[in-house]
């Protein structure tokens, strides 16, 4: 597993042109809207991995 998140696409125009942002660690810059923004880890779901169609429906 990569300690880096690298997005593909721009969240706000979808575009492609992402560059690392120079301000903070974590933080991408799109050459396609102008936009800066940030990636942010923020932990584990406490619910676990688990498929929603387990068929484990009791009611
Ligand atoms: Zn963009």
């Amino acid at each position: 597993m990569s300690e880096r998140a690298a997005p593909f696409h721009c969240p706000y125009c979808g575009d492609e042109d992402l560059r690392p942002g120079e301000q903070s660690h974590g933080t991408w810059e799109c050459g396609g809207c102008n936009r800066a923004f940030q990636l942010k880890f923020l932990g584990l779901l406490a619910r676990g991995l688990r498929r929603p169609d387990t068929g484990e429906d009791r009611t």
